[in-house]
Order: C-alpha cells, then sequence, then structure tokens
C-alpha cells in the first residue's frame, strides 16, 4: 500500500505544512473560502483532511448512454445539447430539462428546482453525471435520468483530479462546491507532513494490519486506482477502516480513563430520607408524577445516595417530562447543602427552564440564576458572585456554565439536557468545576434520542440507562398530515381557525445551516405572510441570527399568547414549551431529518387541546424523503421513529453530523462500524488496563487534541 500510495499523490513541490497550518495557505483556498471553513469549524490542514469524501466516482471508465439501463446509477461523461427551464404550475419552482449526449447516444435529464442551471449551462459543455436512470413515466419507451449529480467540466481546468481516477465526492460547503473543494484538498494532501504522528501503536496496527495514518489519509482522498469503489462507496476500504477504528479507538480509550477516574473519585452521598426532604420533593411538584417519572428518580434517588458519582443518563420520548425529574434531583441536592447546575443547549431552552425552575423552585425558597452568554455585564458580574459566594442553589445556563470564570461555592448535582448537542468535553468540563472541591458532582444526562440500549452504553460509555416511557396523561395524539404546496391557502385557513380559537401556531422553515441565503428565504416569507395571508394576527420571526436579547423577547412575546404565530426555523426544534400552541406547519417538510422532524412536532401536543401538523413537501419527492414523511405521518412515537430512521438511513448517518462531529467522529458511524466499534473498544479497555503499557499510552495522549490532553492530564497517568 504504502508504495502505490505514493505514486498516486505527487512528491510535495513546497516544503511539507504542518497539521495547524492555517487552510488559507492551501492552494485553492483564499480568504472567502477560509471563512466558510470556519464556519464549519476547518480552520488547519488538519482540520481539512478531515473533512472526507461522502461518496467516490468510478471515473476510470465511464458507462455509455447506450448500455443504460433502468433502475441503475451510472457515472457519464456527456456534452450538453440542449436545455431550458420550464416553469412549474404553482410559479414557484421551475424543471430544467437537459438533452446531453455520448459517442452512443443521447439522454434527457430532468433537474427539479432547476432555474438556477439556465445561465450555466450551454451546449457542447463536457459534463459529468452521476445518478439513477428511470424511466420516463409518459413515455416509457424513453430513459431519462432525475436530478442527477452534475459537475461541470471545463476543459482548460482539467487536471488528474478530475478524470482517470476513482474521483472522490465531497459534500459541498456553501458555495464551496465539491469540485474545487476536491482540488484544494488535492493540494492538502500532497502536503501531509511525512513524519505524521500515529496514535494507533505499532504493535496494534501491525495486529489488525491497519495502514498508517498518512496512508489511509491519502487514500481516503484519492484512491488508487486498484481501489474498490464498491467498497470506498461503503466506507470498507483499508484505509477508511483505518481512520474509523482510529476514532472509534480514541473515544473508547477516554472512556475507559473516564470509568477509572470516577471510580476512584469521591462524590458527596446526599441524605434524602429525612422527612424535610420528602416534604420539599413533593412541594415542588406541579402535577401528579407519572409511574415512569417516579421510577426514574427513585433511580436517580439510589445513585445519589452512594460516595461516588452518579453518572446516569434519563432517556425519555419529547415531552415525556424529564425536566421536572431533573429539578428534583436537585432539591435533593440543595436540601442537602450543595449546588445544583442545568446546562441546556439553546439560550431559548436555557431560559426556558430558568422561567419554569423558578416557578417550580423559588416559592419554596430556593435561589436560581441564569445564566448566559447574552446577559449584560453587571447582571452577569452579579449571578457570578452568587454562585460563587453560595447564595445561588439552582444555575441554569448553557455552555456559558462551563467558562473559566464560573466557580461554584460547592456544587454537587449536575443535570445536563439533549447531551448529544454538547461535546463530551462540555460535559466534563462542568464536572470538573466541581472536582476542584475535592468531590465530583453527580452527574444526569437528560436525552429525547430514542437509542437502542446496547448501543447507548457503547456511545455513552458507562453511563446507567433510567428510561421514561410514558407520557403525561391528558395528552391527545397530534394528527399529521401530509400536503401539497398548492394546498397552502387551505392550510392558512386552518392556522387563522386554530388562532381564532385562542391557540398559537407554529410555521417552521427549513433554515438548518442558517445560512444567509436560505435565512433571506424565511425573513422574505415572513414578510409575505404577516402582509398577505395574516395581516389580522400578530406574527414573530424567531431564528439562529438573532441576539440573545431579541430572541428571548420573541419568545416572551409568544409564551404570553401577545404573538399568535411564530415562524421559525429549527432553532425551535429543541425543548421549547409552549402547551398553547398546537399547530405547526412545517414548509419544505422532505428537507428535514426524520428525527429532526419529530423533535419539531414535539413542540406541539404539550396540552389537554387536539394538535395538528401539517407537512407541506412537493408533490414530487426522493423515495427516502416520502418514506420519512409517511412515517411521520404514521406515527409519534419517538423509539419507532428512531428505528425508521436507522433503517433509512442504511449505512448512512444517524447522528447526524452535529452529534458525531461532537464524539469526535468524522467518519465513523456506530451503527454503521458496529464491528470496528467493538474492536476498538476492547482494544482501547485492554491498553488502559495494561499497567506495562503506560509509555504506549502516554505517547497516544500526547497525540491527542490538547484539549484532551488536558482533561487526562499527562501526569496522571504517566
Ligand atoms: P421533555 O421530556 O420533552 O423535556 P418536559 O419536561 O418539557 O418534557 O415536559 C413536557 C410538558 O409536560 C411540560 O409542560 C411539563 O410541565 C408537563 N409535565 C411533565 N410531567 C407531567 C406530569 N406528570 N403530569 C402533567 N404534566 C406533566
Ligand atoms: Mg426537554
Amino acid at each position: 500500500m504504502n508504495a502505490t500510495a505514493k505514486a498516486s499523490v505527487n512528491a510535495p513541490t513546497k516544503p511539507p505544512l504542518h497539521f495547524d497550518t492555517p487552510v488559507q495557505m492551501i492552494k485553492g483556498v483564499g480568504p472567502q473560502r477560509a471563512e466558510l471553513l470556519a464556519q464549519r469549524g476547518i480552520h488547519t490542514l488538519g482540520d481539512l483532511l478531515n473533512y472526507l469524501p461522502f461518496r467516490y466516482e468510478d471515473r476510470i471508465r465511464f458507462s455509455t448512454i447506450k448500455e443504460l439501463l433502468p433502475g441503475n446509477v451510472y457515472t457519464l461523461r456527456v456534452k450538453v445539447l440542449s436545455g431550458q427551464a420550464v416553469r412549474g404550475m404553482y410559479g414557484r419552482d421551475a424543471i430544467y430539462h437537459l438533452l446531453v449526449q455520448d459517442a452512443t447516444g443521447s439522454l434527457p435529464c430532468k433537474f427539479f428546482h432547476g432555474q438556477y442551471l439556465e445561465n450555466r449551462l450551454k451546449p457542447g459543455q463536457s459534463l459529468i453525471l452521476h445518478g439513477k436512470v428511470e424511466i420516463d413515466k409518459l413515455r416509457p419507451a424513453r430513459r431519462e435520468m432525475v436530478n442527477p449529480q452534475m459537475e461541470i467540466l471545463s476543459s482548460e481546468e482539467l487536471d488528474s483530479t478530475e478524470t482517470g481516477r476513482i474521483v472522490p465526492i465531497y459534500e459541498a460547503i456553501g458555495t464551496f462546491g465539491s469540485r474545487a473543494i476536491r482540488r484544494a484538498m488535492y493540494a492538502a494532501v500532497q502536503s501531509i507532513p511525512s513524519g505524521l504522528p500515529d496514535i494507533l501503536p505499532a504493535a496494534l496496527r501491525l495486529k489488525l494490519s491497519l495502514p498508517s495514518r498518512r496512508d489511509a489519509l491519502i487514500q481516503t482522498h484519492f484512491p488508487d486506482a486498484g481501489e474498490s469503489v464498491e467498497l470506498l462507496n461503503i466506507f470498507r476500504s483499508p484505509a477508511q477502516q483505518r481512520l474509523i477504528f482510529e476514532e472509534f479507538f480514541r473515544y473508547q480509550l477516554s472512556i475507559a480513563l473516564d470509568r477509572q477516574t470516577t471510580r476512584r473519585e469521591n462524590a458527596i452521598p446526599f441524605r434524602l430520607r429525612e422527612e424535610k426532604i420528602r416534604a420539599a420533593l413533593k412541594r415542588i411538584l406541579p402535577f401528579k408524577p407519572t409511574t415512569a417519572q417516579k421510577r426514574a428518580l427513585g433511580e436517580i434517588a439510589a445513585d445519589l445516595e452512594k460516595p461516588f458519582p452518579m453518572n446516569r443518563l434519563l432517556q425519555g420520548d419529547v415531552g415525556s417530562g424529564k425536566t421536572i425529574v431533573a429539578l428534583q434531583a436537585a432539591v435533593i441536592a440543595i436540601e442537602n447543602a450543595t449546588q445544583a447546575a442545568l446546562m441546556a443547549p439553546t439560550e431559548i431552552l436555557a431560559v426556558q427552564h430558568y422561567l419554569s425552575a423558578k416557578r417550580v423552585l423559588e416559592p419554596v425558597g430556593y435561589r436560581v440564576e441564569l445564566l448566559i452568554s447574552g446577559m449584560k455585564f453587571g447582571e452577569k458580574a452579579a449571578a457570578l458572585e452568587r454562585l460563587a459566594n453560595g447564595e445561588a442553589n439552582l444555575a441554569v445556563g448553557t455552555h456559558a456554565l462551563i467558562e473559566d470564570n464560573v466557580k461554584f461555592a460547592r456544587l454537587g448535582f449536575v443535570a445536563i439536557d439533549e447531551q448529544h448537542r454538547f461535546g463530551v468535553l462540555q460535559r466534563k468540563r462542568l464536572m470538573d468545576k466541581a472536582a476542584t472541591h475535592g468531590h465530583a458532582p453527580h452527574v444526569l444526562v437528560l436525552t429525547a434520542t430514542p437509542i437502542p440500549r446496547t448501543l447507548s452504553l457503547t456511545i455513552y460509555g458507562d453511563l446507567d440507562v433510567s428510561i421514561l416511557d410514558e407520557l403525561p396523561p391528558g395528552r391527545t395524539p397530534i394528527i399529521t398530515r401530509l400536503t401539497t404546496e398548492q394546498h397552502l391557502p387551505g392550510v392558512w385557513e386552518s392556522a387563522r381557525r386554530e388562532v381564532a380559537a385562542g391557540q398559537q401556531v407554529y410555521i417552521v422553515y427549513p433554515v438548518i445551516e442558517e445560512s444567509k441565503l436560505e435565512l433571506k428565504a424565511a425573513i422574505d416569507e415572513f414578510a409575505r405572510l404577516r402582509k398577505d395571508v395574516f395581516p389580522k394576527f400578530h406574527l414573530g420571526l424567531l431564528h439562529g441570527r438573532l441576539s440573545s436579547e431579541e430572541k428571548e423577547s420573541v419568545m416572551q412575546d409568544f409564551r404570553k399568547n401577545e404573538i399568535n404565530i411564530l415562524v421559525a426555523t429549527t432553532v425551535v426544534e429543541v425543548g421549547v414549551d409552549v402547551p398553547n400552541a398546537t399547530a405547526m406547519i412545517i414548509e419544505h417538510a422532505e428537507r428535514f431529518g426524520l428525527s429532526q422532524l419529530h423533535q419539531l412536532r414535539g413542540r406541539i401536543g404539550r396540552g389537554a387541546k387536539k394538535s395538528h401538523c401539517i407537512l407541506v413537501a412537493p408533490p414530487r419527492m426522493t423515495e427516502v424523503a416520502k418514506a420519512r414523511l409517511d412515517t411521520m405521518v404514521r406515527t409519534t412515537n419517538g423509539f419507532e421513529i428512531a428505528e425508521t430512521d436507522l433503517l433509512l438511513r442504511g449505512p448512512g448517518d444517524f447522528f447526524g453530523t452535529r452529534q458525531s462531529g461532537d464524539l469526535g467522529f468524522h467518519i465513523a458511524n456506530p451503527i454503521r462500524d458496529k464491528d470496528l466499534l467493538e474492536s476498538a473498544r476492547k482494544e482501547a479497555f485492554a491498553l488502559a488496563e495494561d499497567t506495562t503499557q503506560k509509555p504506549a499510552l502516554t505517547q497516544i495522549l500526547r497525540a491527542l487534541p490538547e484539549e484532551w490532553q488536558r482533561r487526562y492530564n499527562l501526569a496522571r497517568i504517566g
């Protein structure tokens, strides 16, 4: 593998760069692209190299138009014959009809939402098309490609990254397209330092026949001609397997080390059998807990009595009532003369938790403190002071809670909501805040992501699991309906009825990356809705680019029902709790992932009134998109939805890039790569426990990102 790897990528012409060289030093990355990359957390050469292809095309031998069979996927090299955009029936979206040819024949292609192609394609241009061949429904004798992936080749720019090889396909980053990324990556790969440190011990690499880190990176980005495209496309090439193994290994090693540490750590054993505490727990309850809530609190309480830290995951579908369970645990901590902290993934959610914690706890005499980054300086300083001197009993906040200037007088219990949004490291940092007082806090992690139990044990390491498998009583099921844009007038009418009856409505737009372009579409649409569709109602707009104050003021108005209809992006996805909102309209529902749709829909159906969710999608969409939406219509059961999600995504990315990224995964997928996960776990635990392996361990930790190094402070294990 070594020799061929070097042959496929030319020897560096310039002195090799370092892994922490800024991306802008790489050929093909200017200031603008560097900015786009930075938004994705890609700052250095090392970061860029971790941005891996999601698919590969065999461009050594192209298929010919003559040989195409319906139902199969092909890569073609063709020339444009003609093209034309035809407006759709409802005005908004045009279909672009394209006719292409190669030496063996011609082929029609269709691009939905294809207006943008009108000015980009010209007769005679060379293209590479990749997609499935289908039968034209109107003329069954005809074959066509619908929405194929396309790359425009301009012959003067043609180089060895384009054709004549197995070509990596990258997900575009904003306007930084796959092809441009590939060129930059080619330059990046050429400058990989030759002495690249390898965190896998040599003995282990030998035992498992894994290639070196350097070769694995080169071969994953620009595979040799001899590699199998089929294996590459299912992430099973030796190079990819090595990278996957490494990511799991690193992560499992951290879990193994953590477990060793936790076992050695002390926590304050809480007393909870006293009458005063029992009474406090009862007093804060605004309603009768469900059986599941009682059981979960029992399990938590049993942990809290022990002299070592609780590490428990509270898993429950959206709306199952995790918050109050966490608050009860906080009360136990407070009654034991310690402080509690509750960390939420977004400011909106932090403020909401703060308000409900205040409502429940302050009448009983506990002091609740809010801590978010958008606070005024003076307020923040005062809050910090009260946390440090112990006046505050519970701190609710975002990641602002883990900043260095935050000190607790005596932190005893930590709850982390929607854990998958936080990095493992962030969780640790909050725990470290208490460690300075000679004891570790008890930790409860709240998650609405229903994952199979075996998997959650692997992912979350040694967290114990409590499950809320029951919804609070008095909920009427949400009715979900799928419709097309054509029927929007009727949809708006039903929203008007809802508001007329005193209820509130969410309208959600697919602003997922909060990019300028997406945001503009949502803002324009908001203006249009307010002016033309709902002139008599109060509308609010909520998106991720608003300041904390703006966000909070919109949410406040919505909570007070001063906003009837909230037009929002996915910022409302997590945790927002306004029971009076009984309808949700999701536009372009086909663009959302299944778990995201489920989270969004969880915002309604929170009161006793019947709730409606309307999914608006185009009449034609991919089979997978259709299956997602059908699932949403069929069921509201989170576990069922998660399972379907798994099936639909297949080897795809169940955890979503954000979650996987948090675990330090760029390529590893715990579901697809279960076998590697298990083997990596075994090897990592063996290494951590083998006292003769200390030097190897130290060496690995030195090669870890700085933040991990600090965490596993080398002195401790050295
Ligand atoms: P999630 O598990 O999604 O975080 P929340 O904690 O936000 O759910 O609870 C959802 C809603 O249900 C809240 O309005 C909460 O006050 C209410 N709730 C929770 N438990 C009960 C219960 N046992 N009886 C009635 N309402 C409850
Ligand atoms: Mg919640």
